[in-house]
């Protein structure tokens, strides 16, 4: 029989072929990643649905750098790859999970961007926050969008596999329970580009539902320049 056009539709390149080899090494958080991470994973923030904007944004941005090397170098990893956002669900292991075929980062790239707070709406976030203490349970986290961190708002244990497109760098994996530290480790198969797996927390467990971030997605995807797949289906 012929495909279904839903058939034919789908594709997912979420796989699970990654694994961190070899020591890790262990780094702690600067002072203020750990204070906003303190911060964010106590929230009573009750949208906490943004985490998904902010690692869409994060992807988004990433295939767009990549997009912009493969007009000017001629060297791109894993040529044959599309420039795609998957997002994959799976209640069984209370995850979620987030992939993009874009730059990815390097080990450096990683400690740099994943490890301390260079983005200027997080440190505003933080002085707003210090003038008003109590304000922990508000929309503030919504409105200055913590970025990458707003994942501990519902994930007890990030990790992140990324491939930097690079010429000769090596994969690595980034584990993090969001306390005072993270670990990162050599990584094989891995593709290019990011891989973000959200193992969440006890009261998330919704974030794990394909029907619920299904609507988050249409909520948030109107910018992206990419497909987005969700479980291998067009979202
Ligand atoms: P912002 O996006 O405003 O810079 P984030 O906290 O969202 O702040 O992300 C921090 C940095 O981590 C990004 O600037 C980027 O360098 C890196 N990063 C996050 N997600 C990805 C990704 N999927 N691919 C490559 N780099 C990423
Ligand atoms: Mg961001």
């Amino acid at each position: 029989a012929e495909p279904t056009e839903q058939e034919e539709d789908y594709h997912n390149i979420i796989k699970d072929t990654e694994r961190s080899k070899g020591p890790s090494d262990h780094h702690e958080f600067q002072a203020e990643t750990r204070k906003l991470l303190d911060i964010v994973a106590r929230s009573l923030y009750s949208e906490k649905e943004v985490f998904i904007r902010e690692l869409i944004s994060n992807a988004s941005d990433a295939l767009e750098k990549l997009r912009y090397q493969q007009m000017t170098d001629s060297e791109i990893r894993d040529s044959d790859v599309p420039l795609e956002i998957h997002i994959g669900v799976d209640e069984d292991k209370k995850t979620f999970t987030i992939q993009d075929t874009g730059i990815g980062m390097t080990k450096e790239e990683m400690i740099e961007n994943l490890g301390t707070i260079a983005k200027s709406g997080s440190k505003e976030f933080l002085e707003t926050i210090s003038k008003k203490p109590g304000d922990i349970g508000s929309s503030i986290i919504g409105q200055f969008g913590v970025g990458f961190y707003s994942s501990f708002m519902v994930a007890e244990k990030v990790e992140v596999y990324s491939q930097s497109n690079k010429p000769g760098c090596q994969a690595f994996c980034w584990t993090s329970d969001g306390t005072g530290s993270y670990d990162i480790a050599e990584a094989e198969g891995v593709q290019r580009g990011t891989k973000i797996v959200l193992h969440l927390k006890g009261d998330s467990y919704n974030y794990a539902k394909e029907d619920r971030i299904k609507e988050v997605i249409k909520k948030y995807s109107n910018f992206v320049g990419v497909p987005i797949y969700l479980n291998g289906k067009r979202a």
